[in-house]
């Protein structure tokens, strides 16, 4: 039997890397029980915010989607771009669906996602303020189909103390905390039945320089991807993921084909044959 995806949850957190498996997480951890992980993702080059968030919003590489932190910080993504990013693709897929999107790194709301895509959109200037938005929101959306949430504090501890740091490490842990109060709060209202969580990170970092990333050296490319839900496959030996992946997956998942444009796939192994 056909089990359908209600919705689809994207927590990322910035400049993690593959580095959440030296520190404690444990409310990642169950949020993940039961689904797939990986800490060999790849994300795209050059290892930058803008780029890597854009690749993993509209499904291509960065030289197609041109994406980088200044273009994000100065303007809006075009809405006729043969590149949707998978929040455009839902609401032109169904006009009816509630999209969120929170962030802590303003250039995503602004510049990333196309203008008027997500109903519900939120810029904080701390992690821990986006609990109470979430909240928020929840109350006001109990039937949202979409929603994203950005991290940015790990990314922070790791230019200001280096990635991999005990200093790090700890950042990830508050970090793991403010999820597990996120997924309460969705957990009280049902929403996490029947939901797809997705959680990754946009890059890693302390590759060519400690305290930096942008560049090729692993460190700096290999970050985690895991995801758990309906039709997920238990400890799935999936193909390998890359971070463009997540957006064929979140239409996979919504019963809604991916644009031939995008070079983003549903990784094979990852869910269950015949699961739409
Ligand atoms: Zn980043």
């Amino acid at each position: 039997m056909k089990q359908a995806t209600k919705r689809v949850v994207i927590i990322g957190l910035d400049g993690a890397g593959n580095m959440i498996d030296q520190a404690n997480t444990p409310n990642i951890d169950k949020a993940l029980k039961g689904g797939f992980i990986t800490y060999e993702a790849q994300t795209v080059l050059p290892t930058i915010s803008g780029e890597c968030w854009g690749s993993m919003f509209h499904g291509v590489k960065p030289s197609l989607h041109g994406l980088t932190n200044e273009r994000a910080e100065h303007r809006q993504y075009p809405i006729d771009s043969p590149y949707p990013s998978f929040m455009r693709l839902v609401k032109e897929a169904d006009p009816s669906a509630v999209i969120a999107s929170f962030s802590a790194w303003k250039p995503i709301n602004d510049g990333i996602i196309e203008a008027g895509v997500a109903d519900y959109v939120s810029n904080v200037h701390a992690d821990k303020h986006l609990v109470h938005e979430v909240a928020a929101f929840s109350e006001q959306y109990p039937d949202f189909k979409l929603m994203f949430i950005q991290f940015d504090g790990i990314d922070g501890a790791g230019h200001s103390f280096g990635y991999g740091t005990t200093l790090f490490h700890e950042v990830i842990e508050e970090t793991d905390e403010l999820i597990g109060q996120i997924l309460a709060i969705l957990r009280a209202k049902n929403k996490l039945e029947d939901t797809l969580i997705i959680f990754l990170s946009d890059h890693g970092g302390g590759g060519a320089d400690p305290k930096n990333h942008g560049s090729d050296h692993p460190k700096d490319v290999t970050i985690f991807w895991g995801c758990a839900g309906p039709n997920v496959v238990s400890n799935a030996e999936a193909e390998p993921v890359a971070i463009e992946d997540t957006a064929a997956v979140v239409a996979y998942a919504l019963g809604i084909d991916s644009p031939v444009t995008w070079s983003a796939k549903v990784p094979s192994g990852l869910f269950k044959e015949e699961s739409r």
